[in-house]
């Protein structure tokens, strides 16, 4: 394990009221006792005491500043960890590193202080995962997630089932090692029956992920409907709702291929304005074609339908798209006269799924609400729904663990199949180290999770991708 002392800037690099720079590693206290000038001398100071006081480069003074000072192992690190509060400026920040650096730190790499954590066991790896989903987490859902696997539910979970498993093994093990002590005649049955238990609660963690990457990543929308529908109306409406949030975050501006609305605690990832307008375009000149596209990799369609006009072939080829898909439909401009009711669109839902082909496999049953997107009439109830959808309307964070992770996701199904295969040996009446082997192998593959049972270069990989300074 490297034993120096690393720092790195660890707030945004904009211009704001503060910036921080972390130092962690045993000489954390030499280095800010060497530029730090104020009443106190910090090497002799307390642990979590706050300081105010001056950096000094040499004889020039850089900036003003309060020092936290946190001895170890009650730090985020589990080392010696100072933190500089100083002006949040982009080249005061700088500077006051650049000082630490010249004083005996080293720069720190990118997510190299949770990887600290993690090396000095104050966290699993699932946790320090979560430290990450935390700062990048888009919506409440997101983040309550995270901070679920922060405060180590899924270890618990995890170190629950395989700590079932290792009983298991050793059982058999010893029981191989020592026959005429321990009968293992009959245990099969047994072993079938945990076995069988563990499975149903990694299939539900592994199931979990579905609801994981909606709440993650966001649900990917596709808005169809035709020209003059109010979809452009209705995307107004919906990102003027929580405008400010939508417009801090990075990656959602204009450029960016998709628009993020935040609904219910849910991100929306509907395909920008300027690409819908275009999909119309298609829709008249090309039919649905280009439509189609779109919507395969869709999560959900919410398909706009102008209550105020008869349905007309666009409808009905718009409808036709949603065969096997999550839609919802929006009856919009309820507040004008409308000639369109919902049981028009379900005689026409109805006789468009009978024309289509293996339609018949799929539920008519499209939640229809009234709306208007004028005067922003319906949209609570749009909410309810797509809550309902996509959330079975009953997340909790309590008891419930959900899956984000791809990588975790992966070692589960591994650890799945080898505990299918126990199953199978069992079937089959095989000699019992052969159910051994795969209940180790599920051990394992369970342990990549909270990181146990992985390498270093899995380690460097998965903390590379973290951001600086933290
Ligand atoms: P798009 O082509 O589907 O994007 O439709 P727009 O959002 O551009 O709306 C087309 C027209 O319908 C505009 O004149 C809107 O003002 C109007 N409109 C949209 N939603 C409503 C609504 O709920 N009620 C009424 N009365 N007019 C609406």
């Amino acid at each position: 394990m490297r034993k120096d002392t690393i720092a790195a800037i660890s707030t945004g690099m904009t211009n704001s009221g503060i910036g921080i720079v972390r130092i962690s590693g045993p000489e954390a206290f030499e280095v800010i006792d060497r530029i730090y000038r104020g009443k106190d001398r910090l090497l002799e100071a307390e642990s979590h005491t706050i300081h105010y006081g001056y950096v000094k480069d040499k004889q020039e003074t850089v900036d003003e500043v309060l020092v936290m000072l946190m001895r170890a192992p009650r730090t985020f690190t589990g080392e010696d960890t100072v933190e500089i509060n100083c002006h949040g400026g982009n080249y005061v920040v700088k500077r006051v590193l650049e000082t630490v650096i010249r004083n005996g730190a080293r720069p720190a790499e990118p997510g190299e202080f949770t990887k600290r954590a993690f090396l000095n066991g104050k966290m699993d790896l699932s946790q320090a995962e979560a430290v990450i989903d935390v700062i990048t987490s888009k919506n409440e859902y997101a983040l309550q997630s995270s901070m679920s696997q922060l405060k180590g539910n899924i270890r618990n979970k995890i170190e629950d089932i395989r700590n079932k498993i290792i009983y298991q093994t050793a059982f058999i093990e010893t029981a191989l090692d020592d026959p005429e002590h321990i009968d293992i005649d009959g245990y099969s049955e047994k072993l079938k029956y945990v076995i069988d238990d563990i499975l149903v609660d990694i299939r539900k963690l592994i199931d979990s992920s579905d609801s994981g990457r909606i709440m993650k990543e966001g649900i990917q929308t596709v808005i169809a409907g035709k020209p003059n529908a109010g979809k452009s109306s209705l995307l107004n409406v919906l990102s003027g709702r929580e405008r400010a949030i939508v417009t801090d975050i990075e990656g959602t501006t204009r450029d960016a291929l998709e628009e993020q609305i935040q609904m219910g605690g849910l991100t929306l990832n509907m395909v920008d304005t300027a690409g819908i307008r275009e999909t119309d375009d298609i829709i008249e000149k090309m039919g649905v074609d280009k439509a189609r596209d779109y919507v395969k990799n869709a999560d959900l369609i919410i398909y706009v339908a102008d209550a105020s006009r008869p349905l007309d072939k666009n409808d009905e080829d718009i409808i036709q798209l949603t065969v096997g898909k999550k839609c919802i439909i929006l009856l919009n401009k309820s507040d004008l006269k409308t000639v369109v009711t919902k049981e028009i669109l379900q005689n026409t839902i109805e006789r468009v799924f009978e024309k289509t082909k293996n339609a018949g496999n799929y539920s008519k049953d499209i939640p229809m609400i009234d709306i208007s997107a004028k005067e922003e009439q319906g949209i609570q109830e749009f909410e309810e729904i797509l809550k309902t959808m996509f959330l079975k309307g009953e997340i909790s964070f309590n008891d419930q663990v959900y899956i984000t992770n791809i990588r975790q996701k992966a070692a589960l199904q591994d650890a799945c199949e080898s505990l299918n295969k126990v199953i199978e040996s069992i079937e089959n009446q095989m000699p019992e180290d052969f159910c051994s082997i795969d209940l180790m192998d599920a051990y394992e593959s369970l342990g990549s999770i909270t990181g146990e049972t992985i390498g270093e270069d899995l380690v460097n990989e998965i903390f590379s991708k973290f951001c600086m300074g933290k």
